[in-house]
Formats: structure tokens, C-alpha cells, sequence
């Protein structure tokens, strides 16, 4: 049931021991850093006073852009000769950021993927294909190393080529999948196409979904159109990418690895702590890792601590869904509005098909949001009445979430543009941006 049960099922007390022994350490360590040297300097920090677990919050936060200020090698712990890999993020907000890897770092990582496989059910014998981008992007290797790791046979096909992906299912007996989850939506046409029912036709048992924010709607499509139990994974390229916090088989909340990282929870504009079970952004520092040890690192994902013990009966801590990034969220009419809450209200109606896009424009000064909503080809080429009905529904469920009367336009199947790669949920047409 457990990868590494003494550290999954570790008692509380024990683990923040453990975390603060790691805490001090790794602060040393990044202090050796370039960047952190002055960095600490100039904040007026000094790393022999940290006794606990709460004196991190006198340290300062790093950013994103930190890593670019720092960007290629000021925050590197090691010698040059002792790293074996650059990773980057996938630049989805901007100018991309440099990680990089010890060859400890790479073994900790897929350690850890195994350990969040197993937690979901992978085992051994299980025939795994890995549908997520390879190269630079952290999805691909990361689960990658992790499945082989685990000891599972697996198909590095990477994203794209969906058909060809679909023979690989038949052909191999496919039972895991790790697919970002917007695409997984698009698959389901393809199925369609080829003539395929996933739920009969192919041996799927279970589906890793990560990479972007879904809701728990998506997730129960997935699920059944798919025939699998599916699990959320969150992770970062900045905390070596997936393998971070991920969900066990209760399927509530995503345990986040204590041993590696230290969890804070701050209000996005104070920053100041919040209590757990209140809404913030996550801070992670890195507490192993060797050649680029991250302390308080920003991830900007919006999500809370759920306070209860899980009874799968791991004592890491649990953090909700992630309701999308503090700069996803988007402001109309002068509210804010986060795609999540769109998705939440679309993937609710059986109607709507697998895929979704906000434009956002100005009209006359005004902000206007049109939601553009893929709907099946049997409605789409049914009577016009029974359309217009749809999108009454659908623009009254959403005026119920936004509170202002969205433009909602039905379009056919396949006509939003859909890349295999993390969905874009919003275009901003506006004059301001
Ligand atoms: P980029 O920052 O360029 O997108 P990454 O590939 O490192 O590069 O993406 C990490 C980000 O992806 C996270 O900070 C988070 O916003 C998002 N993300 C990853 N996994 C999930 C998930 N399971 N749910 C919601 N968002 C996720
Ligand atoms: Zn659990």
C-alpha cells in the first residue's frame, strides 16, 4: 500500500523534527549560492538563528523573478560538473527560468513519483503511457523516471498523435495513463472517430491528470468516459515538476511531501500566514534538494490546507484542488473572475462538450466576456430551439457564479483550437492589455 511507509505514515512530530533538521541544513546550503548570499545580506537574515519551523517566515520570499534576475547559474549550490540537468518551465507566464539537477536530485524526484504512483495504485505489472510532453517540460521525465522507477513498462509516446497513441493502447494493453487533462477531453473525440470505446475496448485502469488546473467535473468525464480512476498531480518546474503533492485513493486533496518541502500558505497580498483551511498561495521551500535549493519559493497556485486526517492514513499534509494561479484570475465588470469558476459551471451540464475558451474584449469601454462552449454534434445539428435553450442554461448558470450576464456562444465540436500541451482558457482582447 505504501511506497516508503515509515516516511508516508511518519508521526507528525517526527516529520516537522525531520523537517527542521532539513530546514536548517538547506539553508546553509543555499546560502552558498550566489544569489542567496547577497540575497540573505540585503534582507538582513541570518541563517544561524533559525531554531524552528516558524523562523522560515522571517526569511524572505524568492519569486519568479528572483530565478530570472538569477538566471543561469547564480543560485547553484554545486559545481558546474555536478549537475546532469537543466530543466526549464514551460514559460506559460513569461521569460523561462533555469532548474537544475544533481544527479541525486534526478534520483529524489523519481523517487518520489514512484512513491505518488504507488500511493494511486501503479504497480509492477502495470503498462504505462506517458502522454505528456517530454523535453524541457517537467511532465514527461519527471513521471517518466518515476514509472521505470516503480518497475512499470513504459511508453514514452509523449503528447500528440492521438491516434497513434490510441493503437498503442490496444496494442500494448495500456493501463495507466499520465495525460494533462484538457487534452484528455479532446481524446474522447478522437475515440469517437476511430470507432473506439475506452470503457469496453481498451484495459485502462487509471489516469494521472496534471499539468493544469480542472475541476472535480472534469475529473468524473474523465473518469467515466475513460473507464479509470483518476488522480490529481500537482507540481512545479522550480520543485522539480510533478511528484510534489498528489492525490492518494480517497481522491480528496493532494498530499504534499513533507520530507521535501515545507508548506506555507500566505495571503497572496499581505503575505502574511493564513490559518489552515483558508484560501492562499502556496510558498514551498525545497528541503533536499542539492543543487538548487529554493527557499520560500512563490508558486502563486491558489489552494488551502485541509485540516483533517486522511484516513488513507498518510500524515503528510493535504492541500485542495488548485483553484488556478494568482495572476489566471482575470477581472470583468469589476469582478474577479478565475477560469476554474467557468469550467466548474460548463463541465456541470452533460451538454457541453470537451472543450471551452473566454474571450475577453471591450465594447463601447465596456468589458465583455463571450464564453465559447464546444457542445456534442447532436446538439450542435439538432433544432435550433432546443440550442437556444442550451445557452439560456448555460448563460444563466454562469450569471449565477460571476454575477454578471456573460455572451455565451455555442460552437461546433473540434472548433476551438486545442493543442496537446496546457490548454489556454482565456484570450484578452482588451485595450489594456
Ligand atoms: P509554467 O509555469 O510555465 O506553466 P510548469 O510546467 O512548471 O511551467 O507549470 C507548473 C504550474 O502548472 C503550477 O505552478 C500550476 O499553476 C500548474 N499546475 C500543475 N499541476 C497542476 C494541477 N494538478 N492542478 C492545477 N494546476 C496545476
Ligand atoms: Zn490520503
Amino acid at each position: 500500500m505504501y511506497w516508503e511507509q515509515d516516511i508516508e505514515t511518519m508521526p507528525i512530530a517526527a516529520l516537522q523534527a525531520l523537517q527542521t533538521q532539513r530546514l536548517q541544513q538547506v539553508v546553509r546550503r543555499a546560502a552558498t549560492s550566489q544569489y542567496y548570499r547577497t540575497f540573505f545580506e540585503r534582507h538582513g537574515v541570518e541563517i544561524e538563528s533559525l531554531y524552528s519551523l516558524d523562523d522560515v517566515k522571517h526569511f524572505p520570499f524568492t519569486t519568479k523573478q528572483d530565478l530570472r534576475d538569477g538566471y543561469p547559474y547564480e543560485f547553484l549550490t554545486v559545481e558546474r560538473d555536478d549537475i546532469v540537468r537543466l530543466h526549464s518551465s514551460s514559460g506559460t507566464t513569461g521569460q523561462a527560468t533555469a532548474i537544475f539537477h544533481t544527479r541525486n536530485d534526478i534520483h529524489d524526484w523519481a523517487n518520489l513519483m514512484a512513491r505518488c504512483m504507488y500511493m494511486a495504485g501503479a504497480r509492477k505489472s502495470d503498462v504505462f503511457q506517458n502522454m505528456t510532453g517530454y523535453g524541457m517540460f517537467t511532465g514527461g521525465l519527471g513521471f517518466h523516471y518515476g514509472a521505470e522507477l516503480l518497475g512499470a513498462l513504459t511508453l514514452p509516446t509523449g503528447s500528440g498523435n492521438s491516434k497513434r497513441q490510441i493503437h498503442f493502447m490496444q496494442d500494448f494493453h495500456t493501463s495507466l495513463l499520465h495525460i494533462i487533462p484538457s487534452y484528455a477531453l479532446h481524446l474522447l473525440s478522437v475515440f469517437n472517430e476511430v470507432g473506439i470505446d475506452p470503457v469496453n475496448d481498451l484495459h485502462l485502469r487509471i489516469a494521472f491528470l496534471g499539468a493544469e488546473p480542472h475541476t472535480n467535473y472534469t475529473r468524473q468525464r474523465i473518469e467515466e468516459a475513460f473507464g479509470v480512476k483518476a488522480f490529481n498531480s500537482y507540481g512545479l518546474s522550480e520543485m522539480y515538476g510533478p511528484g510534489v503533492a498528489f492525490e492518494c485513493p480517497e481522491q480528496h486533496g493532494m498530499h504534499i511531501w513533507e520530507d521535501r518541502f515545507l508548506v506555507e500558505i500566505v495571503h497572496p497580498q499581505t503575505l502574511q500566514p493564513v490559518p489552515d483551511g483558508e484560501e492562499g498561495e502556496l510558498v514551498l521551500t525545497t528541503l533536499t534538494r542539492e543543487a538548487m535549493p529554493l527557499i520560500r519559493y512563490r508558486t502563486r497556485d491558489l489552494t488551502t490546507i485541509l485540516t483533517e486526517p486522511c484516513p488513507c492514513g498518510r500524515t503528510h499534509k493535504r492541500i485542495a484542488r488548485i483553484k488556478g494561479r494568482t495572476d489566471d484570475m482575470f477581472i470583468v465588470k469589476g469582478v474577479n473572475v478565475f477560469p476554474m469558476q467557468v469550467e466548474k459551471v460548463l463541465m456541470s451540464i452533460p451538454e457541453v462538450g470537451t472543450n471551452y475558451q473566454v474571450e475577453l474584449d471591450t465594447v463601447e469601454e465596456m468589458d465583455t466576456m463571450t464564453v465559447k462552449v464546444e457542445v456534442y454534434n447532436e446538439i450542435f445539428l439538432g433544432d435550433v430551439k432546443g440550442l437556444k435553450a442550451l445557452q439560456q442554461t448555460i448563460t444563466a448558470a454562469l450569471k449565477g457564479e460571476v454575477l454578471f450576464t456573460p455572451k455565451v456562444s455555442l460552437v461546433e465540436p473540434g472548433s476551438i483550437p486545442k493543442s496537446p500541451g496546457k490548454a489556454i482558457r482565456v484570450i484578452d482582447h482588451r485595450k489594456t492589455h
